[in-house]
């Protein structure tokens, strides 16, 4: 299968590392125009150059916003009016016991995590809807269906945005426009590999020590392995390309088979 995007502009949210630097690369490769965002002006500019040099003739546009503001999505919204794809990955996690996630706290993780996705939603769809295409995703996670205990207010969010994609893909129906969720299961992104060691034998080789990891800490994988950001990223890219015209409202599963389900 060819995919080539070479037509279209994508904005890709928290895209300077980790799985939204991934999916950047993956748009880009493919021929898309892509809006790389990052919180500050430096390091926004730092990823742009790292994924220019990465991917020879991509077209990088730095957006330095803080998507989880009104202020933030309007720079982003003003800095690139149509976006044919729109990738909201951007996302905070962290462990809290149940009990002490104050209010706040609820509603940061809210605002980051749900409400950015939905800002940004609001403002392209129309644009897409009228065009006849677009694509938007949100990337949740195994924690949307398998509630982690130790955060339950991160997999709040992420069941949310199960709930909102399914949601603005009904307001897109007929319209050539798909709305999809990316079920992530754990990946191997930055600060993953000291989380590992500092639960498995720190003498151990990367690919052993995660192979232990997983065996003993995350079990249900039937990978048996990190994901790779590029794995994420795969189905990202698929789901943005016209070839994938018939999968709306749907939350597909890069998880590694973690989510015991056979069903999403
Ligand atoms: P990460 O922390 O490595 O990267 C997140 C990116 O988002 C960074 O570039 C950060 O600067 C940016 N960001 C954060 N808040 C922002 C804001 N307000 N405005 C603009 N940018 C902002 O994260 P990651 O591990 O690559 O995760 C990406 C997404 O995938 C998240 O939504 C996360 O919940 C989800 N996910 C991750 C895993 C995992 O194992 N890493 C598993 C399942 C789902």
């Amino acid at each position: 299968m060819l995919i080539d995007l070479k037509d279209r502009t994508a904005l890709v949210t928290g895209s300077t590392q980790g799985i939204g630097a991934a999916i950047a690369a993956g748009l880009a490769r493919a021929g898309a125009r892509v809006g790389l965002n990052g919180r500050r002006e430096d390091s926004t500019a730092a990823a742009a150059a790292r994924l220019t040099s990465e991917v020879p003739g991509a077209r990088i546009i730095p957006v330095a916003a803080d998507l989880s503001t009104e202020e933030g999505a309007a720079a982003a919204v003003s800095a690139l009016p149509d976006v044919d794809i729109l990738v909201n990955n951007l996302g905070i996690f962290g462990s809290r016991p149940a009990l002490e996630i104050d209010d706040a706290e609820w509603r940061r993780y809210f605002e980051v995590n749900v409400l950015a996705g939905i800002r940004l939603t609001r403002a392209y769809l129309p644009g897409m809807m009228a065009r006849g295409f677009g694509r938007v995703q949100f990337i949740a996670s195994d924690s949307a269906v398998a509630i982690p205990a130790e955060m339950i207010h991160y997999g709040m969010t992420k069941t949310s945005l199960l709930a909102v994609s399914r949601g603005f893909a009904k307001e897109a129906a007929g319209t050539g426009v798909t709305v999809n969720s990316v079920l992530a299961g754990p990946t191997h992104t930055g600060g993953v590999e000291d989380f590992v060691y500092e639960l498995v034998d720190r003498d151990l080789p990367w690919e052993e020590a995660q192979r232990a990891f997983m065996r003993e800490h995350r079990p249900q994988s039937l990978l048996q392995r990190l994901i790779e950001p590029e794995e994420i990223a795969n189905m990202v890219v698929y789901l943005s390309s016209p070839q994938a015209s018939a999968t709306t409202g749907g939350a597909l599963r890069v998880d590694g088979g973690y989510v015991d389900s056979i069903l999403p």
